[in-house]
């Protein structure tokens, strides 16, 4: 159903949609997440020259990075190398590099050196060759342990199975298999019996059929034969005299590639090497999921990038306060400190100071400035007079982060100033800029 009028303008259809999606086509509005296929991003990457398989080291002898390892090259420089960031002004063949050419025209690509940003979409690969070998997708493991169990699926892929003098592989204690049909067959096995460990596992949760239809429905994503490494330019490695300096992340990145390279040198699987490669693989899968645990803490919840980085910083005329409450004001008021104050109405004081005092904007700006200081009775008078002449009064928003009730408590609030001694008080402590 759309209710689309006439009349309506491009940006008025936009915001009803963004609105209520439900009356405006809820297709065209929609943000859906989706799995992804490591192994198609990978021949993406390929394709596109994007992305290149690592099987070095990150770092050679002389410590110069590898040009196939986790820190190559490619990423792009960084503070340790020599010329640091000077690939960020290049032409388009790669030749001329450098500030100092830029706007200069390239004898061999005809192209100008211009600034070039960093690319982040360059990923590095890990690759494991057999086709038989396979890890199990992150994200998609999460499901699958949500599904099978938190307890049954490592036991299931780590595999268990010894052998005996007769050269078979057997499980040292039978017992266990009454209560998980499929404990220690290993990540070989495990690729192989999925379809089947996830119908005995639907019997006994019948409830989950909803996370069943969805691990079905992203089946040819669970298992993956390349491993995605972000950018080295988000995970930069310190250099000492002695020492390499890594991230947690990178750690595991160098440890998993120890197992790959161990997948990569077994051709096919006997029984000599069974135990190896699925031994191999379950290390691997241990340490994908470590990874991939590590990301999600950088960038989720209060500490995360995202909401203490990005979003934490301070917007130019908005400051923070303790809410508390004051019989003395009627609903919709609010009395605000001086410094706040201050910083709400930073132009207008600004303004008001120019015109007061004839003076230039620098002056008015630092007056300001003392003012955030130091307690000013100028400044306070100037506020008060902004206050007092203000048509309607001033108004202010403010916002509680909705933890506590669930509704968002932006409301117009009309402003009282602090009285003196408090402000006094408040100046006094070293204001936060
Ligand atoms: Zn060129």
């Amino acid at each position: 159903m759309k209710i689309i009028e006439e009349n309506m303008t491009a940006s008025d259809i936009d915001l009803l949609q963004l609105l209520l999606p439900e009356y405006y086509g809820p297709d065209q509005v929609s943000l859906r997440l989706k799995e992804l296929d490591w192994d198609e991003e990978f021949e993406k990457d390929m394709l596109t020259g994007k992305g290149f398989i690592a099987f070095e080291k990150p770092f050679d002898r002389d410590k110069n990075k590898n040009l196939y390892g986790i820190h190559s090259p490619k990423f792009g420089t960084s503070f340790e190398d020599e010329n640091g960031f000077a690939e960020r002004y290049r032409c388009k063949c790669g030749k001329m590099i450098g500030k100092i050419y830029e706007g200069e025209t390239c004898h061999d690509c005809g192209t100008k050196v211009q600034f070039v940003d960093t690319d982040l979409k360059i990923f590095a690969w890990y690759h494991i060759e057999n086709p038989e070998f396979k890890i199990i997708q992150p994200s998609m493991y999460k499901k699958l342990e949500a599904f099978i169990g938190k307890n049954y699926l490592p036991d299931m892929i780590e595999f268990k199975y010894e052998m005996d003098l007769n050269g078979y592989y057997q499980l040292p204690d039978k017992t266990v298999l009454t209560k998980n049909p499929y404990y220690g067959i290993g990540m070989l096995e495990f690729r192989k019996k999925l379809p089947e460990i996830l119908e005995w596992s639907l019997k006994k949760k019948k409830n989950k059929q909803a996370l069943y239809d969805n691990i079905i429905e992203n089946y040819d994503k669970i298992f993956a034969s390349n491993i995605p490494i972000y950018s080295s330019v988000l995970r930069q490695v310190f250099l000492t005299d002695e020492d390499y300096s890594y991230t947690k992340i990178d750690k595991k990145y160098n440890s998993l590639m120890a197992n790959i390279t161990m997948l990569n040198k077994q051709k096919e699987i006997t029984v000599g090497t069974t135990k190896t490669i699925n031994l191999s693989l379950y290390k691997a899968q241990r340490k994908i999921n470590m990874i991939y645990s590590f990301i999600f803490k950088i960038i989720n919840q209060k500490e995360g990038h995202i909401r203490e980085n990005i979003l934490g910083g301070r917007i130019n005329f908005s400051a923070r306060n303790v809410i508390i409450p004051d019989t003395t004001l009627r609903a919709n008021e609010v009395r605000l400190p001086y410094l706040t104050f201050l910083e709400l109405y930073k132009p207008e004081i600004i303004n008001m100071l120019m015109r007061m005092e004839g003076i230039g904007l620098t002056g008015a700006v630092n007056k300001w400035s003392q003012a955030q200081m130091e307690f000013s009775p100028g400044v306070y008078e100037v506020m008060h007079y902004i206050l007092k002449h203000t048509k309607y009064g001033c108004q202010c928003i403010i916002n509680r982060n909705p933890e506590v009730t669930g509704y968002i408590a932006a409301m117009l609030y009309r402003i009282f100033l602090n009285c003196w001694k408090l402000s006094q008080r408040q100046s006094a402590a070293k204001p936060s800029i």
